[in-house]
């Protein structure tokens, strides 16, 4: 009698899950060693479903810790967990289904470097239980360097997706343009907000001004000398600075705009200024009589209350977290930095007399969030198990992906088109200019290449737009940005590096080549420069556009038209579920 016997002897299960795969695919699922990345909504369900399927061979990667807020719906969390890694938690829950497993767990970030190319290329396949766009674009990319199979996943409310990724046979997670996230014009921004959301972008864009690091592409950028000025003394009183910068800000900023005749008419009334000590007075509930029975979080505060609540945040982030300041980002997470947006925009919003926001609203649409459904997650994980069955399969059979059993899968319901909740749709082969597994060739345009900083461009295109993580920038073979030194500085300049030169500084012009590498992500990729004067500020506040493969001239157009065309009526109605379900702007509140 084998180890893999004795094992076998004492799991009722085992023989279950053999009965039902048979004996070959049996013997695959115990021999394969898998990289699980997420342990959050996705990844509790994965790993569950792994194991019951006989996987006793298993890594998790994590970066978060437990928060109350999980476990109404990642169940492998219970309340004595708050505060610990999820991935360590996760593995020690399921152990206790299959006592047998290996499951090793690494509490940190899947874009580290630890967890490079070398890292990846010992699994046989990765498992993407991910919620959020930047780390699901990095492990694409190192799949693909690796050429290992990616099972990637989505939910975004009851709307999920399951694919199989693999090099030279399949698309990519980015072979298709993700719609980005929504651009608000500058001025709507800056001076006629119109709706919450419109508050909630310029309070998270003050917050960052505020605590964050210097960033000139931040929308609020004209302010920071301003606000620099509350934060100058050597010592300071949170408080005083908070009420300072409510009177600059809710006050004495509103009544200049409110004098910009140009900007308000009948249907658009000028703002109304607020002082602190009127905004104290205003101690009104909401009159909503449903909001008895709301969590406190659920009602909509007093302006008193938003006053106080702004105050106090800013306070707070003098006060405990002094160290932090410069170096803060807003996340809808973080509760200091959520009750400075929540308040701030509120109180922009009685300013501009839109109807003010409760703390859950607020968060829900700071985040972009849709809700995560607990039995989408569920599903999408018992998908990603079936997939990755064929996938194995497919693999000791050497059989292409597009030739086996593995689909797209989309989920929809609770109202599945054509009364079908899962809709399986083939493979499909890859984009020939998609950019990060195709033609290599991005297209870029800069509205200026002598105001664009060669450190704000790479942070601008390099990592927001094309998802690097930390890319190096050459022209004509010459490093001319890397990713050690992003700021200015001696060590720098010993290197020949001047990150505060301008792209026009560096010789580039428009029809200037450049090469991008990202070494973690083992991604390279060719840029065309073009310079646009015309650029469109107001869609494009950073200066930089990115046209890539989807935009990739008249005959590439007319092919995909044609294509298009011929796909099945299954495919179109997949390709808009897709696009919903991988909206950039949603994210799910798994993190
Ligand atoms: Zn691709």
């Amino acid at each position: 009698m084998t180890a893999l016997d004795a094992v076998d002897a004492s799991s009722a299960g085992n023989a279950a899950v053999k009965t039902v795969l048979g004996e070959e695919r049996f013997k695959m699922v115990q021999q394969a060693k898998l990289l699980v990345v997420g342990a959050g909504g996705i990844g509790c369900e994965l790993l569950k479903n792994l194991v019951l399927t006989g996987f006793i061979d298993i890594e998790v990667v994590d970066l978060d810790t437990i928060d109350v807020s999980n476990l109404n719906r990642q169940f492998l969390f219970r309340r004595v967990h708050v505060d610990r890694p999820k991935s360590v938690v996760a593995a020690e829950a399921v152990k206790q289904f299959r006592p047998d497993a290996k499951i090793l767990s690494h509490h940190g970030n899947v874009k580290d470097s630890e967890f490079g190319l070398e890292f990846v290329s010992k699994f046989d396949v990765v498992v993407n239980a991910l919620d959020n766009l930047e780390a699901r674009r990095h492990v694409n990319r190192l799949c693909l360097a690796a050429e290992k199979p990616l099972m990637e996943a989505g939910s975004t409310g009851h709307l999920g997706q399951v694919t199989v990724i693999k090099k030279g046979e399949t698309e990519c997670f980015e072979c298709q343009a993700k719609p980005s996230q929504k651009v608000y014009p500058y001025c709507t921004i800056r001076s006629t907000p119109e709706k919450p959301v419109h508050c909630l972008t310029w309070a998270k864009n003050l917050f960052d001004l505020c605590f964050g690091p210097e960033d000139e592409s931040n929308l609020l950028a004209d302010l920071a000398a301003e606000m620099r000025q509350f934060q100058s003394q050597e010592k300071v009183d949170g408080e005083d600075v908070g009420k300072r910068i409510f009177k600059h800000l809710f006050e004495e900023d509103i009544k200049k705009q409110a004098q910009l005749e140009d900007l308000w008419s009948d249907s658009r009334p000028p703002p109304g200024p607020l002082s602190y000590e009127e905004a104290m007075k205003k101690t009104e509930q909401s009159s909503d009589a449903a909001d008895k029975d709301k969590l406190e979080t659920q009602k909509v505060p007093t302006v008193a209350g938003d006053a106080k609540g702004f105050v106090a945040s800013v306070a707070k982030m003098y006060g405990e977290r002094r160290d932090m300041i410069g170096q803060s980002s807003f996340s809808k997470d973080d509760p200091v930095s959520m009750d400075f947006v929540h308040c701030a925009a509120n109180l922009r919003m009685q300013n501009y007399r839109i109807s003010r926001l409760s703390r859950w609203d607020a968060q829900s649409i700071a985040g972009s969030i849709i809700p995560a459904v607990a039995s989408t997650n569920a599903i999408v994980a018992g998908l990603e198990v079936v997939q990755l069955l064929h996938v194995l399969y497919a693999k000791a059979k050497k059989i292409e992906m597009k030739e086996s059993q593995a689909r797209t899968v989309w989920v929809r319901y609770p109202e599945p088109s054509r009364k079908k909740i899962l809709q399986p749709s083939k493979l499909q082969p890859p984009n020939e200019d998609c950019f990060v597994c195709g033609s290599r060739t991005a297209r870029v345009v800069v509205k200026s290449l002598k105001d664009f900083k060669i450190a704000a461009f790479a942070k601008a295109c390099l990592q927001t737009q094309l998802g690097a993580h930390r890319p190096a920038l050459y022209a004509n073979g010459s490093c001319i940005f890397d990713p050690e030194y992003p700021e200015p500085g001696e060590e720098a300049e010993e290197e020949g590096l001047h990150p505060d030169w301008s792209l026009e500084q560096w010789g580039l012009t428009s029809g200037s080549l450049l090469q991008v590498e990202d070494e973690g992500q083992g991604w390279s990729i060719n840029l065309a420069l073009r310079e646009e004067p015309d650029l469109d500020e107001q869609h494009y506040p950073s200066g930089v556009k990115v046209e890539s493969g989807a935009d990739a001239g008249e005959e590439a157009a007319k092919d995909m038209a044609e294509k298009k065309r011929k796909a099945d009526a299954d495919a179109a109605e997949a390709t808009a579920a897709k696009k919903a379900a991988l909206d950039a702007s949603t994210v799910s509140l798994d993190d």
